[in-house]
Order: C-alpha cells, then structure tokens, then sequence
C-alpha cells in the first residue's frame, strides 16, 4: 500500500509536473463523481450454482505450483493454520446490492501438512455455513468466532477438495493499524451497495473460507454474481461476461498463486478502458461508469510500468489492471490493484507504487509479516527514484526528504523488522528500509545492486520468503558481509548514519 505520510510529497511532486505541461495525471479529476449511482433496480438476486460442475482433481499437477509451507505468523498467529496448504480457491460469489447479501461457494483443493483429525480456516463469524463437504461428503465443521474447524481426518501430504456454502452480510474487521487511510479491512460496503475489499495484512476471511496468511500462496478463479448493469471485477484475467436474466455473471482466472492478502473484488457500475505499454502489457481500468477522465488519468500507468520494467525486468505476470473503489487507501492486488478515489492515491506516484510492489511483495510476498518491511522499503525506493527523475531532483535529495521522517517514525512505531505489532503499516517500514537500499547501492555500486533489485523477485517466483533466506542470498549475490548493516537498518532502535 501506498504511504500515507507522503501526500504532501507526493502533491508537490505533482504540482511540479501540471505546471511544466509534461503531467497527465490528476489535472481534471477533482469533481469526478466518486460512486457510479444508485444500485441496480432489477429485482434480480443472485444466485451462487447449485452444484458444481466439475470436482477438481486435487492431484492434478498444475496445483503444484500452489505448494507452500505455511508457518504461524509470528505478529498475528491467531489467523491462518500452518496445518493447510491451500493451492486452488474456486470463489462463486453472488452479491445483492439492496439486501448487502453475499452468497458463496467456496472449493478449495489443499494439501495437510500432517496427520489430524480436523482442519482450520478463518471465515468471519458474520458469515453463515449452511454446508461443508470434503471429498464430496458432508462433514460436520464448528464455526466459533472467526474459526471454522471442519472435522474430518487429514493425512500428510494428501490433497483434499473440501467446500464451503455460506451466506451473510459481511463486515470488515479490524485493522492492526493507527494509519488514518484505513482502520479496518476486509469485505466493505458503501451506502449505494457497492462492495470492495482491501485486507492487508488480514481480512479475506470477511468474504470466503481460507487460511488467511501470506506464507501460503494459492491459484484462484473466481464467478461474480450481481445484478446488471453492474458487475463483479476481481484478480486475473476476465475470461467470461455474461448476463441473463437482470444478473451479470463474470468469471476471472489467475493464473500464478497469490497470498490472501492480495486477493480482490469489487462490485459496482464499473465501465472497463484499456491502453498498452510500450512494452506490450496491455493495462485495463475500472472506474465508474461516467467517469472517462478517471481513465484517463489512471493511463499514465502505461508509462510507469515501461520504467519499472527497465529497472526491474518484465512484468512479472500475464494481465494487469486496475479498479476504483470508495477507500482512502490503495493496495497492491495482484494484478487487479484496488484504489481509492482520492487525489493521492489516484496521483501518478501511487501507480508507480503500487505497479513496483507487482515484483516485491507480490511475485515474492513476506513469510511473516514481521518482514513486510521487504515488500515497502524496496517499492518505496523505486518510487523516490521514480518521483527523483520525474521532478528533476537528485536522489540524494529524495532520499533527504526520507530521512527528515525516518528517525521519528522508527521511534514511534518501532525498527522496520521488529515494528509494533498495533501499528501495522508505518513509515518506519517505509522509509528505513528504503534509506537502507539506497546506502546498498552506494556500497556496491550500480550494477551489483541493480542486478539484485531484479534478480531478487524471480530467484523466489511465486514464493513467500523471510528475513533469514533473503538476507543470506543478498550476502551470496553481493560477496558482503552484511548482517550489521542489514541488523542496524532493519532492528535497530536508531536510524544508522548514512554515508
Ligand atoms: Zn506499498
């Protein structure tokens, strides 16, 4: 996610850019209407199928790329199991608008980690389970709190379809967080009957059954249900539209796995654009139905991406896109990157942000999130050089303006890599970590930095790394010794000093 203390940065940067006649960002947008209006007439109500039309294989290989070792997370254990491996979520999901009624299927293939005789996943208790059946049996799960324990013997290493029908109004949860762009996550709904999540670092367990945690990455196809003019967008690609009988159904593929937190989905009276970098990524935009001059704006992401992938290689996946919703916020969302209509996080910064975490904290997500520092210090590097040679100032100067905020926020909110567990989401985890990179690169020189900046993401593809695994690989790819350097920047109570 973006971060929130950088908006003065940010709007002065912009400005710089409006007023030298080379910006295409943000002028025009103030005034847009933020809400594509009121919810559908149609007496329409979704409906998630009655059946499934095809049980998966669970042994069927290309899960394999889904395979995990999930851990509990050492900040916030008491979401996630480490006892499931989850490799494929297939999300039917059905939303009425006037009722705020979401209606889901879930089937998940997933491999035990051990011998038991039951298995967890989070499913907020706003959610009501009317059925869950592993291998196509009904099995009896106890749904206390956000916990739902489904009883059912489990192997090690064996694979298992289990699915989960519910229905509820789903409520956002809490957030771990003081920032002021967002104090809950998960499911949330406007009061025109629009839905949207962001749900870092937890919160997909407000809207369908799963083990909520980053250290396990799945595959995941979603159907969206709601009834027409509106429709459901969420991450990969959109590989069927259709609409009968006042519901548009769409169905979305995402073809690399993904953690929990990076998941998305929208419903509301969206209108698709699309443009293309030069690099041949072709990058859609959902916004508003009536707001063309969103879309337009929401283009220069074409651009950025064309300077992310000089420093950062190819675009690590196969679709890219965007979706506007009601937040103050922005995230990260692989492939799909959910944002918040406001001048901030609209600005073309922002895109460039949220684009560079598709490499760092999406191809290779935190392990723990202790270690969320390693998706926002290198994504906030990116952007001060991106914002350096946009505004026509030095990066030492960027990384000055860094500086003036980094000392206060280590100490307030902590060191980057032992950080507050109440105040999730800092500047400590941004700008240390960022200072950090740039004091690498200025030790090891342009080439030998700028070759771990990309080889980093594609050395752990579709993995969840830690601390220890990637500090060891830095200190082999750079021939260093650096566990000081990295220990002070990253778990010292003081900012080092910088050369
Ligand atoms: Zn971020």
């Amino acid at each position: 996610m973006p971060e929130r203390r950088l908006v003065l940065l940010a709007l002065t940067a912009l400005t710089a850019l409006v007023l030298t006649g080379c910006g295409t960002t943000l002028t025009g947008v103030k005034g847009q209407p933020v809400s594509g209006g009121p919810p559908p007439t149609t007496a329409a109500t979704p409906e998630a199928p009655e059946t499934d039309v095809v049980t998966p294989d669970a042994d069927d290989p290309a899960y394999d790329i889904a395979l995990s070792e999930p851990v509990e997370d050492s900040y916030y254990p008491e979401v996630g199991d480490p006892g499931v491996d989850a490799l494929h979520y297939d999300l039917s999901l059905a939303w009425t608008p006037r009722s705020r009624s979401l209606e889901g299927v879930t089937t998940l293939v997933f491999r035990a980690t051990g011998d038991a005789d039951s298995f967890q996943l989070d499913l907020a208790p706003a959610l009501d389970v009317s059925r869950v059946t592993v291998d196509g049996e009904k099995v009896d799960a106890d749904h206390a709190g956000k916990d739902l324990v489904v009883a059912s013997d489990v192997v090690e290493d064996r694979r298992y379809v289990v699915e989960v029908r519910y229905t509820g109004t789903p409520e956002p949860v809490a957030a771990p967080t003081i920032r002021q762009d967002f104090s809950t996550t998960g499911f949330t709904t406007t009061p025109s009957g629009e839905a949207w999540t962001m749900q870092e670092p937890y919160g997909a367990h407000t809207w369908y059954p799963v083990n909520d945690h980053p250290s396990d990455k799945a595959l995941y196809d979603f159907t969206l249900s709601v009834p027409s003019p509106w429709v459901g967008v969420a991450n990969g690609e959109l590989v069927e539209r259709t609409a009968a009988a006042g519901t548009t159904t769409t169905r979305w593929h995402l073809a690399e796995p993904a953690a929990s937190y990076l998941t998305t989905v929208a419903f509301g009276d969206y209108t698709s654009t699309s443009n293309t970098s030069a690099s041949g990524v072709e990058i859609t935009y959902w916004v508003p139905t009536g707001s063309p001059r969103l879309a337009a704006g929401l283009e220069a992401a074409a651009a950025g991406l064309d300077w992310l992938e000089g420093r950062l290689g190819p675009y690590p996946f196969d679709t890219l896109g965007f979706v506007l919703v009601d937040s103050q916020s922005g995230m990260e969302t692989q492939t799909m990157i959910t944002l918040g209509k406001t001048d901030y996080t609209l600005s073309e910064p922002v895109l460039v942000h949220e684009m560079a975490h598709q490499w760092y904290g999406d191809q290779v997500s935190p392990h723990d999130w202790r270690d969320v520092w390693m998706n926002e210090g290198m994504t906030m590097y990116l952007q001060g050089m991106w914002e350096a040679e946009s505004t026509g100032i030095t990066i030492d100067e960027q990384m000055d303006a860094y500086a003036a905020t980094e000392a206060t926020s280590r100490a307030e909110s902590g060191p980057p890599a032992a950080y507050d567990p109440g105040e999730f989401g800092e500047g400590n985890i941004y700008y240390g970590p960022a200072l950090m990179w740039h004091e690498l690169r200025e030790r090891i020189g342009d080439d030998a930095f700028f070759s771990i900046v990309r080889d980093w993401p594609t050395a752990r593809d579709n993995r969840s790394a830690g601390r220890d695994d990637y500090w060891a690989w830095l200190e082999e790819q750079t021939g260093e010794e650096l566990t000081a350097f990295l220990d002070a920047w990253l778990l010292g109570e003081t900012t080092p000093s910088r050369s």
